[in-house]
């Protein structure tokens, strides 16, 4: 299986090409066909698998269509921590130079103003911790009415950390009808019982 017969976009194809990939990992092969056909997609995969580039590069294939508004992000990636906010955001920089989409950063430690400037511009993609996300909600600054794709990242580390009953009012925020993404590295119950609730009949892909 190569990168071209996933159903990824021409601009996607040649980013990955510059960036040195021979073909795609399993984690990838498995979810990227389901993520363009707008399935949810349950995967399994530790950090490591090629992940992240299972669900950015789709995303921005399926970003090509439609544009940005004000104060309502197009879709929305919840990470546990900055740092993992941090690598995705570079994952977006990289794949997506070709692309020209607004992508911000909402992670705690960071001055609230630029971050509510960016959203007053309109984003494509909101990579965000769970209780800053909620910080600017409750600010007014920030409106999830729009989000059509919403990521769930390391879930089971959202469990450790103690994050849950924040995702899950986050997840009350967004639109019923959307497509979720949801990773985890392990499946404990109650991360199934998660799943169960976030997800529309979906695709498991696991590695
Ligand atoms: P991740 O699992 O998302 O943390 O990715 C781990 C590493 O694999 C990252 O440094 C990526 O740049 C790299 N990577 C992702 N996809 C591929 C691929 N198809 N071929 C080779 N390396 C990849």
């Amino acid at each position: 299986m190569s990168f071209a017969d996933l159903g990824l976009s021409d601009k996607v194809l040649q980013s990955v090409a510059a960036a040195g990939y021979s073909q795609p990992t399993p984690i990838q092969t498995q979810a990227i066909p389901h993520i363009l056909a707008r399935r949810d997609v349950l995967g399994i995969a530790q950090t490591g698998t090629g992940k992240t580039a299972a669900f950015v590069l789709p995303m921005l294939t399926l970003l090509e269509t439609g544009r940005a508004r004000a104060r309502m992000p197009r879709t929305l990636i919840l990470e546990p921590t900055r740092e993992l906010a941090a690598q995705v955001e570079e994952n977006f920089e990289r794949y997506g130079v070709n692309h020209n989409l607004s992508v911000a950063l909402i992670i705690g430690g960071v001055s609230f103003a630029d971050q509510d400037a960016k959203l007053t511009r309109g984003v494509d993609v909101l990579i965000a911790t769970p209780g800053r996300l909620l910080d600017h909600f409750e600010r007014g600054k920030l409106l999830l009415t729009g989000v059509e794709l919403l990521v769930i990242d390391e879930a089971d580390r959202m469990l450790d950390m103690g994050f849950i009953p924040d995702i899950e009012r986050i997840v009350k925020l967004v639109p019923f009808t959307r497509q979720t993404l949801f990773f985890s590295a392990t499946m404990p119950p109650e991360i199934t019982r998660l799943a169960d609730t976030f997800l529309h009949n979906p695709v498991r892909a696991e590695v």
